[in-house]
């Protein structure tokens, strides 16, 4: 198994993905673990990467994600055949907005194009339990979120405009309380208030 996952964290490096950071999954997983968590959604599976960090946590664990992207599905599908976790691990090829599931998850992940976090937050939170969480990641965007100076590329001023606003958004959120930790690419846990 660590064979498989250093595999995929070599391929993510030489293909630029963005996997999520060591600390950042190190705390999902452990979340997982001591919050009995058993049944997850993700909003962008990439390769798989973490899917499969969140289903080796027990195999009593069952995940759905969801991908847009061919290329990198069809990598996550090998994925996690390869770790033999398919009776584990459901993902879905299309756009999340496209989706609609009929069932209530312990844990949504949100890990997805991040100028659209509002809207995933929107849509998804009803497949909540009553006791469940949002958690979502990269809301420090390499630290470009927290930076005082210019940012040159006028994409990324946008991003880090639109996460400032998401953060706004779960700051002053009615339904729901977060907790932000300084970790990994920085991680947010919204829980129903
Ligand atoms: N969770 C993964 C990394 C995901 S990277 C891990 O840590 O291993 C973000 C992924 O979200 C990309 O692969 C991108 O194609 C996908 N994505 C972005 N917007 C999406 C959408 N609207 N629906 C489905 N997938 C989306
Ligand atoms: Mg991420």
């Amino acid at each position: 198994m660590v064979r498989i996952l250093d595999k995929m964290e070599e391929y993510a490096i030489e293909n630029n993905i963005p996997i999520m950071m060591k600390d950042g999954i190190e705390f999902l997983t452990n979340y997982i673990k001591e919050n009995n968590v058993k049944n997850i959604l993700e909003i962008g599976s990439a390769i798989g990467y973490s899917a499969i960090r969140m289903a080796l946590v027990s195999s009593d664990i069952y995940v759905t994600t969801i991908e847009r992207d061919e290329t990198r599905y069809n990598e996550a599908i090998k994925n996690i055949k390869e770790a033999n976790l398919g009776n584990q691990i459901n993902i879905i090829l299309d756009d999340a907005f496209n989706v609609d599931i009929d069932f209530k998850f312990d844990l949504i992940f949100i890990d997805a194009a991040k100028a659209q976090y509002i809207k995933f937050f929107e849509k998804f939170k009803n497949n909540l339990s009553s006791d469940g969480v949002i958690v979502s990641d990269n809301l420090k965007f390499h630290g470009l979120v927290d930076t005082t100076e210019h940012i040159e590329s006028r994409n990324v001023r946008q991003l880090v405009r639109k996460l400032k606003n998401y953060i706004d958004f779960l700051e002053n959120n009615k339904e729901f309380e977060t907790t932000f930790y300084d970790l990994g690419d920085g991680v947010a846990v919204s829980r129903k208030k």
